[in-house]
């Protein structure tokens, strides 16, 4: 007769499980593929030696103590992360129109969707205010990267939106048979979507497919959304993993040095920007990353900042500091960025060349299909268009 008795168990989180059945596989062979983590050669957890730098300095400073952080994080901190993805010469970081203090916990992305949308209408001025729904709790609509056979994006997304009680709609990514971005269906699926939609995009170096648009096709994405009046939400978990440089993967890792996030802010869009520490720094259970509102004026700046507050401060209440302290040691100092910088290059040079070596060694195992698609794609994640059976046989 207890009260939990009529709990329901639900199952374990997917990615989750796989380091569970990863941990306790007896097979001396045994690599885990699960998780997102970068690994050493050795196949062990890397901590960047600029972190244990910038903590060696942490733990001796007398000045630190344990007080709550405000609401929003540290305002320096926000300030440093916002200079990463936006870069120096940002107008919107320079005209401060954006969200002044700020700190991430992932939960709140969708909640603050959810809020920030009823505010929509009045993002634009009167006379050329768009149709937008009325966005009542069940009719906010969040479009996440999927396509209709397996849904390529960060499994979490989808978790987050239903959390929100955010609508989820999709649109077309992959395209399987080529094993490349599905550009046109990408194209035709948001002139579909409805104006005020959140677009969810992932900035660089796309999780599951590796599959990032280029520079081309990211101005095509930007016109779209442009005449649509769609509201892009960048998803940036691994800014500097593609090339080792934070600017050119703040991006596409091709040819040109202008991000997708800074496209669309010199494009004049209003967007929200999430942003993660536990890759490219390799604080993952840190918890350090950051939400940037871009607004067209500093005054809705200051009321988003508000409204996110207004979110936090019930969920989590406060931030952690430990991690963001850590991050804005290595941000805002001059030695420390370069520190981090050559890390970066180091840890992506090495994911470049595994790419490489198991792609080698496939076609020289002359085993059926073309490996290309492993060397095109970037970043931590590969899209190997394996089956799932042969998957699981693996
Ligand atoms: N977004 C994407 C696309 C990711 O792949 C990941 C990590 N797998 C995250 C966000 C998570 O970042 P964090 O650990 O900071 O919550």
């Amino acid at each position: 007769n207890s009260i939990w008795a009529k709990v329901e168990e639900l199952p374990p989180d997917a990615i989750f499980l796989t380091k569970t059945l990863f941990t306790k596989d007896p097979s001396p062979s045994k690599v885990n593929l699960g998780i997102g983590a970068y690994r050493t050669e050795e196949g062990n957890p890397y901590i960047l030696k600029v972190v244990q730098k910038v903590e060696h300095e942490i733990i001796n400073d007398k000045t630190l103590d344990k007080e709550y952080a405000p609401i929003c994080g540290d305002p320096q901190y926000v300030q440093l992360c916002q200079s990463v993805i936006l870069g120096k010469n940002s107008l919107a970081l320079k005209e401060k129109r954006v969200n002044l203090e700020q700190k991430k916990k992932k939960e709140i992305e969708g909640f603050f969707c959810w809020r920030f949308l009823s505010y929509v209408p009045f993002f634009f001025p009167k006379k050329n205010r768009p149709q937008v729904r009325n966005h009542c709790l069940e009719q906010v609509h969040c479009v996440c990267c999927a396509n209709s056979l397996n849904k390529p994006t960060w499994g979490n997304h989808t978790k987050i939106l239903a959390k929100a009680r955010i609508e989820e709609g999709s649109y077309r990514y992959w395209n399987a048979k080529g094993r490349n971005l599905d550009i046109e269906g990408m194209l035709e699926d948001l002139n579909k979507a409805n104006t005020g939609d959140v677009i969810l995009l992932h900035a660089c170096a796309h999780n599951p497919t590796g599959t990032d648009p280029t520079p081309e096709q990211w101005k095509k994405i930007a016109n779209v959304m442009k005449k649509k009046k769609l509201i892009p939400f960048f998803d940036i978990a691994y800014q500097g993993f593609a090339t080792g440089d934070l600017d050119r993967d703040a991006v596409s890792h091709k040819k040109t040095f202008e991000s997708a996030i800074r496209l669309f802010e010199k494009e004049g869009f209003e967007f929200v920007v999430a942003q993660s520490f536990a890759k490219n720094m390799g604080l993952y259970s840190e918890r350090a990353g950051c939400v940037t509102v871009v607004c067209n004026d500093k005054a809705y700046a200051n009321a988003c900042q508000s409204q996110l507050e207004a979110v936090i401060r019930p969920m989590y209440s406060n931030p952690p500091r430990y991690g963001a302290e850590i991050v804005k040691r290595v941000i805002g100092s001059a030695e420390n960025f370069g520190l981090w910088q050559q890390e970066m290059t180091y840890m992506s040079g090495r994911i470049i060349k595994m790419r490489q070596l198991l792609r080698q060694h496939l076609e020289k195992l002359g085993t059926p299909g073309t490996w290309n698609h492993i060397t095109d794609q970037i970043g931590m994640f590969s899209f190997t268009g394996l089956t799932g059976l042969v998957v699981s046989a693996l």
